[in-house]
């Protein structure tokens, strides 16, 4: 990785579905694999293509009984086009000659480029440079570019442009025993001199999914009419075009493709629409235009640059393409849709483009740049509210209860059977006993609201939602007469190793602590948020959801009487129990198999399990600490009666970071997270290790599948939330950095209430610059000051030691650093107030 792009040098077969998940392009409408334009579904090629939330459900048969999934469905292969010189063979990197071979990602503008040069079995070489964009400008739109130049050769060239529906779900092998066909035809129409039109739909949710693609051949800039054949079925089209090339000329392909469905909305009819829509199209480069101003617009919000000691860039780089792969899923072009956001982007198969609770880890960073997205996402919960109530319901709890795993409509979709890869054996898979996903959501409402104060939003959708979680949890809840405290019994936490108690017939854990603090923060939080909403809608709320007075009182004891239980010297236990689970012998299991990640997969291969032991795949009590400030926390440990200090945060976080085996790649960045302010070193070498998650695709074989979105976000929320110690607390947003030593500065842009912020800090300082606009002041904290913020200010604070000078604390920014004008809020620009006592001041 350099600056800006992601290169590859060589085709590399045991590489390549790892390159085509990091080289996928997607615009938060849908994405497509960053495979071979020429390359079909194998062994080694796997060219995807899918719609955000484009789902569909099927029953197979395993071991005799009755599985039903609902998958991220593998959309028609838009890319499919190839060529052939004379009758030849088709173009093909795995059979023929590669003399060349050259991929690069390009960050910055959201283009895939390849230029690969090869030779056919009579000696032919041809030059192949490829451009593709997945356009961030018009949502329906892809289009690709293939210049060939004949390097050696004068003659015929078939070319053959397609789009393919005899595709199925198959890019997971251990899915590959379940259904895969999700995809039925319904119409192809592929005739001489006009678009390509492919019609089908998923066999069980019934959405249309329809493609037109148009294809022209240019030479020397003069648009050809060569000959076409045609293939018509209902499930594959194609045109095949004959041309004449003469050594040294260059061929240039456009295939330009317009997708939609019937869900889209603000169209007659998909086909229609698709074949309107493709017609009308401008060429490639007018495509890559529009295109890529739409990058560079979202950049300007995005972009974090981290100015490394020594090392040139190489953090910023991999930093960025978290973001361009965020950004292609969850984007301003998602607001318009019913989707959630999947754990795995819509890069790939792996765990069906399911919704888990990462979004924790990603809305951080929409909430500080684009915050209307996180709310689109947020409505994505809102909408299945209903089916949240009646899961509660089913499971007898009164409230909404999420799913661990969502989909299209909010039911459950967690895979009860799991295949164990490693010893071949499908086992029970008790993970959705994960309730604390609810919390996760209700957290995410709080944060939101923090960052845009949007009152709308919570008076009509986040206070519903918050409120019946906070129900469900007061619902799960039971009293215990002998302890006065009230317990959660049944659940599993973030930590999928300990799913039940050893040797215990029934999955589910007791007195969970991540799952109970957060349960009695909700609560607490649900009484505050009433507060906080005006009154007639709060009014209105209690009406509609039956709240009484003395449903609320009951949140309140509730919140304060939860129950968590500690080891005998204090530490927070995981759950009840976790300190009489045996020590795990980490250091003979990494001699023994070298990559330890899943531990459950090779103890259930020799007939034991995790639960057995202090082995965790995940942090899991740690997240607490990841989530609130000490203050935050201290809080909340206090209304529950339980001593709280905040010297025995580093106490639990050397003890279960000890115990992890990082199989998730959440892991590290929690890791990261905790230890940032007690070991800085360790922390920075975390998030390293984090960092290289996917592009390195560190747990060897998941991120072909899908790329790890949480993690990606969640890094680079390291560098903007962690490191700079922002915290939107009591409407303040706090300041409070520590660099790690390795970085001399990062800079990078906040939108925080309505302002937005570039931030410049290094070890000593902080620069806030305020842009122009209307919004209202804002309060920033650094150390203990409270800082008034208007549009248009700039200010600095120096918050350490001074080179070379003593000791300074906060302070005003010196005249030369202040705006001259600044912009009032009537939007108008004026002088900007003179520094007190200035001269300027005293005149
Ligand atoms: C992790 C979960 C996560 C899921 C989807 C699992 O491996 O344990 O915490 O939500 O992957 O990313």
């Amino acid at each position: 990785m350099n600056g800006w792009a992601l290169s590859y040098r060589g085709f590399d077969p045991a590489q390549e579905g790892l390159r085509e998940a990091l080289c996928t392009l997607g615009n938060g409408y849908f994405a497509t694999r960053g495979a071979g334009s020429e390359s079909t579904a194998g062994a080694v090629h796997y060219p995807g293509t899918y719609l955000a939330g484009g789902y569909n459900r099927l029953t197979s048969e395993v071991s005799g009984r009755a599985v039903e999934n609902e998958d991220l469905v593998n959309l028609p292969n838009w890319l499919a086009t190839t060529f052939r010189v004379a009758d030849g063979d088709w173009f093909d990197v795995d059979s023929q000659a590669v003399l060349d071979y050259e991929q690069t990602l390009d960050l910055q503008h959201g283009v895939l480029e390849r230029r690969v040069t090869v030779r056919d079995s009579a000696g032919r070489q041809t030059r192949i440079c490829e451009r593709r964009i997945v356009s961030m400008h018009h949502p329906h739109l892809a289009a690709l570019e293939l210049r060939l130049t004949a390097q050696n050769w004068s003659g015929s060239l078939e070319l053959r442009s397609a789009v393919d529906g005899r595709v199925r779900n198959t890019g997971v092998q251990r899915y590959r025993q379940l259904d895969s066909q999700h995809l039925e035809p319904l119409q192809g129409h592929a005739q001489e001199g006009e678009d390509l039109f492919l019609a089908m739909r998923t066999r069980q949710s019934r959405l249309e999914i329809a493609m037109a693609a148009r294809t022209r051949c240019f030479l020397a800039g003069e648009a050809l009419t060569p000959v076409v054949s045609s293939v018509q079925e209902t499930d594959h089209v194609a045109q095949t075009f004959l041309l004449r090339l003469e050594e040294g000329q260059t061929l240039c392909v456009e295939k330009t493709v317009a997708l939609y469905t019937s869900r889209d909305r603000a169209i007659s009819e998909c086909g229609l629409q698709a074949r309107q829509t493709v017609a009308a199209a401008d060429r490639f480069d007018a495509l890559l235009a529009s295109h890529s101003l739409s990058w560079t617009q979202l950049w300007r919000r995005f972009d974090i640059d981290v100015e490394e000691r020594g090392e040139a860039g190489g953090t910023s780089c991999v930093l960025r393409l978290h973001i361009f792969h965020l950004l292609q899923t969850t984007s301003l072009h998602t607001i318009h849709l019913d989707a959630g956001v999947p754990a795995r982007g819509w890069h790939g198969e792996a765990y069906r483009g399911h919704v888990f609770w990462d979004e924790l880890f990603i809305f951080p960073l929409l909430n500080l740049r684009l915050p209307d997205i996180t709310r689109s996402l947020l409505m994505y919960r809102y909408r299945r509210l209903g089916a949240a109530r009646t899961n509660a319901a089913n499971a007898g709890y009164a409230g909404a209860m999420y799913p661990w795993q969502s989909g299209s409509d909010g039911r459950e979709e967690s895979q009860r059977m799991h295949l164990n890869p490693r010893s071949g054996r499908w086992t029970t898979d008790p993970t959705y006993l994960q309730r604390h996903v609810n919390a996760a959501i209700a957290y995410n409402i709080w944060q939101y609201h923090q960052a845009t104060r949007d009152n709308e939003f919570l008076s009509f959708y986040g206070a519903e939602i918050f409120l019946e979680i906070a129900r469900f949890w007061a619902s799960i809840a039971r009293f215990n007469e002998a302890l006065g405290r009230y317990e959660i019994c049944g659940v599993i936490g973030p930590d999928e190793f300990q799913t039940a108690y050893p040797g215990a017939d029934e999955p589910g854990l007791d007195n969970h602590a991540y799952t109970s603090v957060m349960a009695a923060w909700v609560l607490w939080r649900a009484l505050e948020l009433l507060k906080l909403l005006p009154e007639e809608r709060g009014l209105e709320l209690r009406e509609r959801l039956a709240l009484t007075d003395a449903e609320l009182a009951h949140w309140d004891k509730v919140s304060r009487r939860l129950r968590v239980v500690f080891h005998a010297d204090g530490l927070i236990s995981q759950f009840e129990g976790y300190e009489a689970l045996a020590e795990f012998d980490w250091t003979g299991y990494r001699q023994r198999y070298g990559d330890i990640h899943r531990l459950d997969r090779i103890l259930e291969a020799e007939g034991d399990s995790p639960n057995r032991y202090k082995a965790a795949k995940q942090a899991d009590v740690l997240m607490l600490f990841y989530l609130f400030s000490t203050e935050e926390l201290a809080a909340v440990f206090e209304r529950l009666g339980y001593p709280f200090e905040a010297q025995a945060i580093p106490r639990n976080v050397d003890y279960y970071a000890a115990r992890s085996s990082h199989g998730s790649t959440l892991s590290r960045v929690v890791d990261a997270w905790v230890l940032s302010r007690s070991d800085r070193s360790h922390s920075w070498r975390l998030f390293k290790e984090a960092l290289l998650s996917d592009v390195a695709d560190t747990q060897g074989g998941t991120t072909p599948e899908g790329i790890h979105l949480g993690a990606m976000a969640g890094t680079v929320d390291i560098i903007q939330r962690c490191y700079t110690g922002a915290e939107m607390r009591g409407d303040v947003l706090w300041l409070n950095p520590r660099l790690p030593d390795e970085l001399t500065g990062l800079r990078l842009s906040l939108r925080y209430r309505g302002q937005s912020l570039d931030l410049h800090m290094t070890q000593s300082t902080i620069d806030v610059c305020a842009r122009p606009s209307n919004a209202d002041p804002i309060q920033v904290g650094v150390r203990d000051r409270i800082h008034v913020i208007q549009a248009g200010e700039r200010r600095r604070f120096i918050i350490g030691k001074a080179r070379g000078g003593p000791p300074r604390r906060d302070r005003p920014v010196p005249d030369r650093c202040r705006p001259t004008t600044r912009v009032n809020r009537r939007g108008r620009r004026c002088r900007a107030a003179p520094r007190p006592g200035s001269p300027a001041a005293r005149r």
